[in-house]
């Protein structure tokens, strides 16, 4: 599916990891820095599931949160024309000195024949507490972007462009309900961490 493609990168300060990276990758950088959003606007339809995604997560059942999350991604696919992929709900966050994990995102392994998948967890490290009904609709909006990078943009690799940030944002804006908290932790710092270091830390 298209996209919308505006001429040149969101961002002129680009991080130092770029100008290390091969032709090929550089370029696959700059298209996904210059794509800021989809062609598509999801509808009332994903609206009603990303709701019911924050409704059944807030009881702490990881089976009907895999369920509700599951039903998200469905209609994202649907929404962006693409095949659906396996998403997978777990508990406690894994942690490391960086911090906690929120989610990942594998790409389909021909050679493996393992098909794309996406994993979230759903509570805190230290706490143990649900996760944030915002900042777990972002985490899944976050892994999505990075399977819209192969499936729909067609980019080679998925890079943690200012593009990707805005491409999330714009998946976030348009499916969940104004009246959520703003989220006080999650991508929103990973993405200033990268802004400080400048490359991938949950894939
Ligand atoms: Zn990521």
């Amino acid at each position: 599916m298209p996209s919308t493609r505006k001429p040149g990168p969101v961002s002129d300060k680009l991080p130092a990891f770029f100008y290390r990276l091969p032709p090929h990758a550089q370029r696959c950088y700059l298209e996904s820095d210059s794509i800021t959003r989809y062609q598509f606007v999801p509808d009332a339809s994903v609206a009603r599931s990303v709701a019911g995604l924050t409704r059944v997560l807030a009881k702490g059942n990881p089976t009907d949160t895999e369920h509700a999350a599951r039903a998200v991604a469905t209609e994202m696919c649907r929404l962006a024309g693409v095949a659906g992929l396996a998403v997978d709900v777990r508990e406690v966050r894994p942690k490391n000195t960086r911090g906690e994990l929120h989610g990942l995102f594998y790409p389909s392994d021909p050679r493996k024949g393992t098909l794309p998948r996406i994993v979230l967890w759903m509570r805190t490290a230290e706490r143990r507490e649900v996760v944030k009904p915002r900042t777990f609709v972002r985490t899944l909006m976050h892994e999505l972007v990075h399977y819209f990078d192969y499936s729909v943009l067609k980019l080679d690799d998925s890079f943690h462009t200012h593009g990707f940030f805005a491409r999330e944002s714009f998946l976030v804006r348009t499916t969940i309900a104004p009246q959520e908290p703003p989220e006080t932790e999650g991508p929103a710092l990973l993405r200033a961490w990268l802004d400080r270091h400048g490359r991938d830390t949950d894939r």
